[in-house]
């Protein structure tokens, strides 16, 4: 059996108590070294074998699961995050289909969401946004042309960029371009709930400066919208007194 396990965004207790219970189990570990905190390994039984994804191509990944799975044992592919963001899971659960090898997905604590509770921030504020975008740069992977940074932008809705701290002076144009201005409050998170997280607020305009100056070129997610100053937002309907819910009546 193979457990396709979010390992969370860093911090090595934010994994699930479920994907902390598979790590236990586990035979075989296969994680992703360039982001999964190496903290969690030490939680794996004696004998375990650990291998670095980092270092292998997906041939080299199914070829060791494979073997596990002859062999009975019960591995632990460990992505970072969530498994469903940027986490090349789909091939490896098409190789397992036609290999006829089971697995299981257990969800962790993308950093987007990791990001967001570094900078006390609710990315759904009423009256300012209600939607969260979450998107890349194009690099090496193709981004597809209706998705251009420039078109999202033109929503203006709440937008967590990942994959591109590498980009920020050509992500800051994109933005600006797709019409969000100078002044739109922006964050940078770099290794959000890691030890060494840092955060660094500033404007739309100043976005690639900054990164310049903080020296930020990987590990790290761009926040931008008008949520991120977390002003100027109506309160909620659902804690209103003047609203009833299904679970509560109306006060006077
Ligand atoms: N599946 C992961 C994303 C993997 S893509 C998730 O759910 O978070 C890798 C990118 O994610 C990095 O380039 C960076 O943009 C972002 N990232 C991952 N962990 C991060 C962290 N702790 N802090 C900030 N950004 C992070």
């Amino acid at each position: 059996m193979v457990y396709i396990v979010g390992a969370g965004p860093g911090a090595e207790d934010l994994i699930t108590v479920r994907g902390f219970k598979l790590l236990q189990q586990a035979d075989l570990v296969i994680y992703a070294g360039s982001l999964v905190n190496p903290s969690l390994l030490k939680e794996t039984k004696e004998g375990c074998r650990i291998l670095n994804s980092a270092k292998m191509t997906l041939e080299e990944v199914m070829e060791e699961i494979k073997h596990g799975e002859e062999n009975g044992l019960t591995t632990v592919r460990l992505h970072t995050g969530d498994p469903c963001l940027y986490g090349a899971i789909r091939e490896q659960m098409d190789h397992m289909d036609s290999m006829q090898i089971p697995y299981e997905i257990c969800p962790g604590v993308s950093s987007f969401c990791g990001a967001a509770a570094a900078l006390e921030m609710e990315y759904t504020l009423p009256g300012i946004s209600q939607s969260v975008i979450i998107t890349r740069m194009e690099g090496r992977t193709a981004v597809p042309e209706r998705e251009r940074i420039r078109k999202l932008a033109a929503h203006k809705a709440t937008m967590v960029i990942f994959l591109s701290a590498g980009m920020l002076k050509e992500l800051e144009e994109e933005l600006l371009s797709g019409g969000y201005n100078k002044d739109t409050p922006a964050a940078i998170v770099y290794k959000a709930t890691w030890p060494e997280e840092k955060l660094f607020r500033c404007k739309l305009g100043e976005l690639s400066e900054t990164g310049r100056q903080e020296r930020i070129s990987k590990t790290a997610l761009i926040i931008v919208g008008d949520t991120a100053a977390q002003k100027g937002y109506e309160r909620s309907k659902l804690y209103h007194p003047q609203f009833e819910t299904g679970f509560r009546n109306k006060k006077d």
